[in-house]
């Protein structure tokens, strides 16, 4: 990859860790969940409002690293207007990405974190936004931790 690209990543992280987009409670959420990275400390709450299966509006709130915010900035951005099942799929995608680095061009501005595999401390806080919108379009409403999983 190359390093100015690499900076315009990091550049897009930061801007949204700085300024997260959707950073709010929803007031009627259909669905709700939970995620906590207790490796960094990282905590939030997802909120959607799906309408049968399209999830019409996504919010968070919490606290954490720049990663995680950013990436739950990113997440609730990328997947408004998607179906569950187009979010398991994007899931999929950026889960594959995170941990190898491969399969940018898929994910749109999710492409940003990319870089992340070089780091492995920071891939679980690049995924846990994506357990939690997993968690809550499955309608499970325990808290997920990135502490039971690969990442
Ligand atoms: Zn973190």
């Amino acid at each position: 990859m190359f390093d100015d690209l690499q900076e315009l990543y990091q550049q897009v992280i930061l801007d949204h860790c700085r300024k997260p987009r959707n950073f709010h409670e929803l007031p009627q959420p259909t669905c709700t969940a939970q995620g906590r990275n207790p490796l960094c400390g990282d905590q939030l709450k997802l909120f959607l409002l799906t309408d049968g299966d399209i999830i019409r509006d996504a919010s968070f709130v919490g606290s954490g690293c720049c990663i995680s915010k950013a990436s739950a900035s990113l997440l609730t951005d990328a997947i408004k207007g998607k179906t569950k099942a187009e979010v398991k799929l994007l899931f999929d995608q950026v889960h594959d990405m995170v941990m190898t680095g491969r399969g940018a061009d898929g994910v749109g501005k999710l492409a940003v974190f990319a870089g992340v595999h070089k780091y492995p401390a920071r891939v679980k806080c690049a995924i846990l936004p994506w357990h939690a919108v997993i968690a809550a379009v499955e309608g499970r409403g325990d808290p997920v931790t990135t502490e039971k999983e690969d990442a």
